[in-house]
């Protein structure tokens, strides 16, 4: 392992194709009705297609109905009667902190907010944020996977530091703004547009998850104390990672079909096969194992493989047209 570090920490040679974006996340929850009904009502996804047979649900915007293969959430029920119905905080393991739904303007922030004051057992609330490059609201899922729903503002906004280090803080969002500014429509759900604009995962260890940069070729973007922060594109972050349950955590259980938590997350790399089979080729020469042998969830010709990081986080990537 010490040998694989420094040989790829020393690199910028391999920088991810600017078309990388967060795809869509694949959640195992203990209950599939209970969730569908929570993502659609409270959230404002919509069912795209439900495949009793697996036990899965797929979830994405309206405009897509029916077409599986546009899912933002892919919902998997675990085994009935066998589930472990706890946070992996309190499990004290790596995997989701939260997956993070991008809106496409921030008058949509608005009419969320105002659906969930309206709407939302307080239980499942945790917080708002201003982080500079964006406006945040968390939640939680009845399984306590953490949600974020949050509008960027203007890259032209976004202060860059030099080193392609973005300027990023967490303070208090000024709801009264938010609110004010619009107040002509309601929420309906998500809009064309909506996007996972990024996936914030518990780690063990920091430096390993520089493999984020090295070798998945995203840029380290910011740190705070105990996180780190990678974006392709002049993006402020795709992926983040953090060690705020600490260093002493398990194993992700992505692999284990009884418990609640992230199953995996995809990455897309869209239209070049020549970017998708470079970076197959740049993990595969770092030693990172490539499981091929997949069911393709999407039931189309994607091409995807999954590899899982130091901590068995599972990342699907993939390639769509
Ligand atoms: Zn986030």
């Amino acid at each position: 392992m010490c040998r694989l570090y420094v040989r790829i920490d020393t690199a910028n040679e391999f920088i991810a194709s600017p078309s990388l974006k967060v795809d869509h996340v694949h959640l195992k929850v203990s209950n599939l009705h209970e969730a569908v009904e929570f993502y659609q009502s409270i959230l404002g996804f919509t069912v795209l297609g439900i495949d009793s047979g697996r036990d899965l649900a797929y979830l994405g915007l309206a405009e897509s109905i029916s077409d599986k293969s546009s899912a933002l959430l892919v919902l998997d029920q675990v085994n009935r009667g066998k589930n472990v119905y706890s946070t992996n905080m309190k499990r004290r393991e790596a995997g989701l902190y939260h997956f993070a739904i991008l809106l496409p303007e921030r008058k949509f922030l608005s009419y969320f907010l105002r659906h969930i004051q309206e709407n939302l057992d307080p239980r499942f609330y945790e917080g708002m944020a201003d982080h500079a490059v964006s406006e945040s609201i968390y939640l939680h899922d009845p399984d306590y996977n953490g949600i974020e729903v949050y509008r960027d503002r203007k890259p032209s906004e976004w202060k860059w530091l030099g080193e392609n280090k973005v300027h990023m803080v967490t303070e208090p969002l000024d709801v009264d703004n938010l609110l004010s500014q619009y107040r002509d429509e309601i929420w309906i759900g998500f809009p064309v547009h909506t996007s996972i604009g990024h996936v914030h995962l518990h780690v063990s260890n920091l430096a390993k998850k520089k493999l984020y940069h090295q070798l998945l070729g995203l840029y380290h973007t910011a740190s705070y104390p105990g996180a780190y922060f990678f974006a392709a594109d002049n993006y402020h972050h795709h992926v983040a990672t953090n060690t705020w349950i600490g260093t002493n955590i398990l194993p992700s259980s992505a692999d284990d079909p009884n418990k609640p938590g992230l199953e995996h997350y995809a990455i897309r790399i869209t239209g070049d096969i020549e970017e998708f089979n470079r970076l197959k080729r740049h993990l595969t020469t770092n030693d990172i194992a490539i499981d091929e042998d997949i069911e393709n969830l999407n039931e189309q010709n994607d091409t995807s493989f999954y590899i899982y990081d130091s901590d068995g986080v599972k990342i699907q990537i993939l390639l769509s047209k």
